[in-house]
């Protein structure tokens, strides 16, 4: 009794830190203790299932435990240190792959055991085709991002298939529930049908279309837990998979928002078909460009009242985040007012800029959204791009041959100097050309962002 009062008292103290830590997770400012707290609530929650677990356990089934503990955290431990920021939303997919793994597993195991209670075997069908499908595609979603899968790859028809192996997943599952059978060749046929279906979800999406898909993922992962804590009555599981299943919704509409898709579109098809037409948006926009220096640059920056820089995946990619702090301090100084639009998609997660900027110390009101920057662009002098394409591209409202058509913006093209620095004319994740390098009102500052930004700095001190 004393025992279970002790395990409840944990769990109930675990919950509470995962609450608070999502909580801290939503500012710059307090996420890293909010993540850390969290962490020490799942840890005390992990020991306390281990150590206060009801009834006789077999010695070896502890040292699997410990074993497998030990292994994984010394693989995740190594991972993590070693990553560098750029790689960080790869190993996000991965690690969040491995969360519906777990869950696919849950259910693998568990079903010979609840035969015939037809609640547990909804439950483990539910967690285990979800955790399949999220880990599945978490997989594909990591060989994209880290470019290994670089096109989407479309089967012919691909949507009305996958929407139809969506649905007989789905009815053999409600089969299996009803039919009491027991039968692993029936859970095996469902289990390799989620993982197939979660393969063919995420490999037609192309373009920009990507974040959404991330975030749903993450919110599958989520739900599949949260079954497996329904199956155990494991309170902390449940709270936790709630958790993260609902913030991992509440992403994937801010990201749906972010990029003008509806999500019924997103889950049952139309989605990303928009990247077919890739080819006829890739062609060339004919025009010239023209070439700036860091001189000039810096020149152009010094005079203006109001300089917005808008930062990209190549800032995460070239570590630049502390020159451009300084850059910022140093026109500042110089009486220039500078701010930060951050695009909601902008680098290869979700909250991307946030971080990467975040590390630097930049002050948090000088980071500012879409919504609220866009209207600005007009009264600025200079906009400085810093390794950002897609997520200034005007063919997002121009072309509606593109595949990011429709997705909202920032409108950088308002302001009255534009200045992009990148190291070519390659396209961004969308692989398209962007018609912005070609405006009558943008220089090109090409070169590797730290470096650029070095020489920017550079120049300003000697003015
Ligand atoms: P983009 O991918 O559109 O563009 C990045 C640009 O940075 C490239 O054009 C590249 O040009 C340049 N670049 C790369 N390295 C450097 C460097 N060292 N120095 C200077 N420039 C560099 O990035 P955006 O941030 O504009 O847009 C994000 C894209 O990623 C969107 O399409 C979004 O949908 C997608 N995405 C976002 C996710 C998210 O959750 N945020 C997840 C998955 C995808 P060059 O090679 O010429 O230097």
């Amino acid at each position: 009794m004393e025992y279970i009062f002790s395990l409840e008292l944990i769990y109930l103290v675990a919950s509470v830190t995962y609450i608070l830590g999502l909580k801290m997770l939503g500012h710059p400012e307090t996420a890293r203790k909010g993540n850390l707290i969290a962490a020490f609530g799942m840890t005390l929650a992990i020991l306390g299932t281990i150590f206060l677990h009801q009834g006789t356990v077999d010695p070896l089934i502890y040292s699997l435990i410990g074993a497998a503990i030990v292994i994984g955290t010394l693989i995740g431990w190594g991972v993590a240190k070693k990553v560098d920021m750029t790689k960080m939303p790869e190993l996000v997919s991965l690690f969040n792959g491995m969360g519906g793994a777990s869950a696919a597993i849950i259910g693998l195991i568990e079903f010979s055991h609840y035969v015939g209670d037809q609640l547990s075997i909804a439950t483990i069908i539910a967690g285990l085709v979800i955790g399949s499908i999220s880990f599945s595609g978490s997989m594909i979603a990591w060989a994209k991002l880290n470019g290994t899968l670089n096109k989407p790859i479309r089967l012919p028809s691909y949507n009305i298939l996958n929407n139809i192996i969506l649905l007989a997943i789905v009815s053999f599952g409600i089969f299996i529930t009803c039919s009491n059978s027991g039968s692993q060749a029936y859970l095996y046929l469902i289990f390799f049908g989620a993982l197939a279906y979660g393969v063919l979800f995420v490999m037609p999406i192309g373009g920009a279309d990507m974040p959404v898909v991330i975030s749903l993922l993450n919110s599958f992962t989520g739900l599949a837990a949260a079954f497996a804590g329904f199956l155990y009555g494991n309170m902390v599981m449940l709270t936790g998979g709630i958790l993260v299943g609902s913030a991992g919704t509440i992403l994937t509409f801010a990201m749906c928002d972010a990029m003008n898709r509806p999500l019924a579109s997103v889950i049952f098809g139309a989605f990303g078909e928009g990247a077919a037409d890739l080819e006829s948006s890739q062609k060339s926009q004919g025009g010239s460009i023209k070439k700036t220096t860091p001189s000039d640059a810096a020149i152009l920056m010094n005079y203006a009242n109001r300089v917005i820089i808008v930062p990209g995946y190549g800032l995460a990619v070239a570590q630049a985040q502390h020159v451009i702090h300084e850059l910022e301090i140093l026109l500042e100084k110089k009486g220039v007012e500078v701010k930060y639009a951050i695009h909601p998609v902008a680098g290869r997660m979700p909250g991307h800029m946030n971080v990467l900027l975040a590390e630097t110390n930049v002050d948090y009101d000088k980071l500012v959204e879409m919504e609220d920057i866009n209207s600005e662009f007009q009264n600025t002098d200079a906009v400085l791009v810093v390794g950002a394409n897609d997520v200034v591209n005007p063919a997002a409202h121009n072309d509606p041959a593109s595949p990011i058509y429709g997705m909202p913006i920032l409108d950088v093209e308002n302001a009255k100097s534009i200045i992009i620095n990148k190291r070519s004319m390659n396209p961004g994740y969308a692989g398209i050309e962007n018609e912005l390098f070609f405006n009558q009102k943008t220089s090109m500052l090409f070169g590797d962002a730290k470096d650029v930004l070095t020489k920017l700095v550079h120049e300003l001190k000697n003015m």
